[in-house]
């Protein structure tokens, strides 16, 4: 069947149910945002004009707000715990609803049972028959579930399950085996998926897909009103929680305090939190459209280094705030902060918010090293100096988040399946040019095509990495984007003519394909799991498929719709 768009959002509000502090957080979104969901589906409707779309069956089980996850989240929604991830649920549910698909939506194992056909009280018992869905959505609890449930045919089904994964997952710790024997296990990871099932809240590593929320919009007489109205000298803290505000953040707010009004929305019971000093104007813990009417007026909103990359910076840009921040150095990750610990990624983080100061930067956001008081004074009175408009990246607003997960529906199932377990699937395709020393753009034949592709071929380039670089890094650095799609394209003799190699051999290992400039060696990779745009290693020169991508929409390439 094809599938409509829908701008109606009752039938959705009555499938998300009630009770929980968690549902009635994330109903309050779905309805606050209806407007701005209906006009850009309308918008996306005219750019997509008459194609096909296929209506999907699909199954949203929302782990981790399930009782049996033991649900530590629904309790703390009005007490400042973490709201990213219902913010990012309610996103999730609502743009799958105004595609048009057909949804059931679980948050419990006994609703899951249900839409599974698994009979009551036979927890194990393995589904048999065919799946009565086309896509599940869940998260790692969820999955878990799922396995407990599900038994042995999960195995079966897994393609077509995509697990909403904040931070996101590299494929050296989705791989059981590999994980095992190299150190990359953790409690999370090793599901042997294709790493693109996992779908992130920003755009980390493009081996996963990238998923996101979506942003409050404003109209042209919106975004006057809030320049004219803005206080240059209104600060607002990013930390809704008092432990937020705990060690060493006396000397910077300090200085902001010169300059600036600080206002907090900090939660609190009864008493002001002793974290906060008395100077700070604290609001409490707002509901949403409060916060955003907070934004509004304010010029600076100031990160302390906590929570990392969630929502709020993205909404304070988007209501015309400069979004002020911690650069780290060393970097973050799970090596060396307990928050990241056990995370399955290597990823290094060098701000609180990376996206932020990569993919936005100045003037909206300023990275500066809090320990340099001469660097943050500057930055203040740089910022208060500063006219911004209010920003939103296309790929937060709802028409960038339709297009993109409509993009996947009707792509990513056909072209992840085949990868899934099979070694082969490499076409040969010759670069045209010799690389150049270090990382160089090859040329690509133009007139190759595999129809199954997707992304299409069309978009690939190959690059060759330096030493020790990611092919992440490689290919941000000649302004395009890893695709890890395309590595089966890459993975083979041909693509390594050119580098001069005296042996090639083919081995399992996440750095590959790749080469040895001081040996001479190449391998390819063995393993199509653990194609991966993460991986780096001094001793390899790495090789790289990269893709171009449409402006403020990296998810996508030029042709990809
Ligand atoms: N938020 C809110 N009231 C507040 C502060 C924040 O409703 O007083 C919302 C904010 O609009 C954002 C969400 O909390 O959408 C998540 O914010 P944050 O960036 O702090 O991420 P988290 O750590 O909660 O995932």
């Amino acid at each position: 069947r094809q599938a409509a768009f829908r701008t109606d959002l009752s039938v959705l509000l009555d499938q998300v149910g009630g009770g929980k502090e968690s549902l009635s957080f994330m109903k309050r979104r779905i309805r606050r945002l209806a407007q701005q969901w209906a006009t850009a589906a309308n918008r996306l409707g005219a750019k997509l004009g008459q194609r096909w779309r296929d209506q999907k069956k699909i199954l949203i089980h929302v782990g981790f707000l399930t009782e049996e996850s033991g649900d530590v989240f629904s309790p703390k929604v009005l007490k400042g715990g973490p709201l990213g991830e219902m913010v990012q649920w309610a996103d999730i549910l609502t743009a799958l609803h105004v595609l048009g698909h057909n949804l059931k939506i679980s948050m419990s194992v006994k609703e899951l049972q249900g839409f599974l056909g698994v009979p009551p009280g036979r927890g194990s018992c393995p589904l048999t028959g065919p799946l009565p869905f086309d896509l599940i959505y869940t998260d790692y609890h969820g999955l878990q579930q799922m396995k407990q449930h599900m038994g042995l045919s999960l195995k079966k089904h897994k393609c077509h399950i995509r697990v909403i994964d904040t931070f996101g997952t590299e494929p050296a710790y989705n791989h059981e085996e590999y994980a095992t024997l190299h150190g990359y296990r953790t409690n999370w990871g090793y599901w042997n998926l294709n790493a693109r099932q996992y779908m992130t809240m920003f755009p980390h590593t493009p081996d996963n897909s990238f998923m996101g929320f979506v942003s409050e919009e404003l109209n042209e007489t919106e975004k006057r009103s809030i320049q004219q109205n803005k206080v240059n000298n209104m600060a607002v803290v990013y930390g809704k929680e008092a432990s937020m505000w705990k060690q060493g953040k006396d000397s910077f707010l300090e200085i902001l305090h010169k300059y600036m009004e600080v206002h907090g929305t900090v939660y609190y019971e009864t008493q002001r939190p002793p974290e906060v000093p008395a100077f700070v104007k604290n609001h409490g813990l707002l509901p949403q459209h409060e916060l955003q009417q907070l934004l509004r007026k304010a010029k600076l909103f100031i990160g302390f280094g906590f929570p990392y990359e969630g929502p709020a910076p993205l909404e304070a840009i988007a209501n015309g705030c400069i979004f002020l921040q911690p650069k780290f150095q060393p970097p973050h990750s799970s090596l060396n902060h307990e928050f990241f610990r056990g995370k399955p990624t290597s990823r290094e983080v060098f701000s609180q918010h990376p996206y932020a100061e990569e993919y936005i930067g100045r003037p909206y956001v300023m990275t500066v090293d809090y320990n340099n008081s001469l660097e943050f004074d500057s930055a203040v009175k740089e910022i208060m100096r500063t006219k911004v408009e209010p920003y939103l990246p296309y790929e937060y607003t709802c028409e960038g988040m339709l297009e993109r997960v409509h993009a996947y529906i009707q792509n990513q199932v056909r072209s992840t399946q085949p990868l899934l377990g099979s070694a082969s699937g490499s076409r040969v395709i010759r670069p045209l040019f010799v690389p150049l020393p270090n990382s160089t753009a090859l040329g690509w034949a133009s007139n190759v095509t595999a129809p199954a592709a997707w992304p299409p071929l069309s978009s690939l380039r190959l690059l060759v990495s330096q030493e020790g670089q990611s092919c992440v890094e490689a290919c941000q650095s000649a302004g395009f984007i890893c695709e890890p799609a395309h590595f089966r394209f890459v993975n083979n003799k041909e693509a390594l003519l050119e580098v001069q190699c005296e042996v090639v051999d083919s081995e399992i290992n996440h750095i590959l394909p790749a080469f040895s400039v001081m040996r001479r060696e190449c391998s390819l990779q063995r393993e199509p799991l653990l194609f991966s745009c993460a991986g780096h290693s001094p001793k390899y020169r790495r090789l790289c498929p990269c893709r171009d991508f449409l402006r403020g929409q990296v998810a996508l390439c030029r042709d990809c719709l």
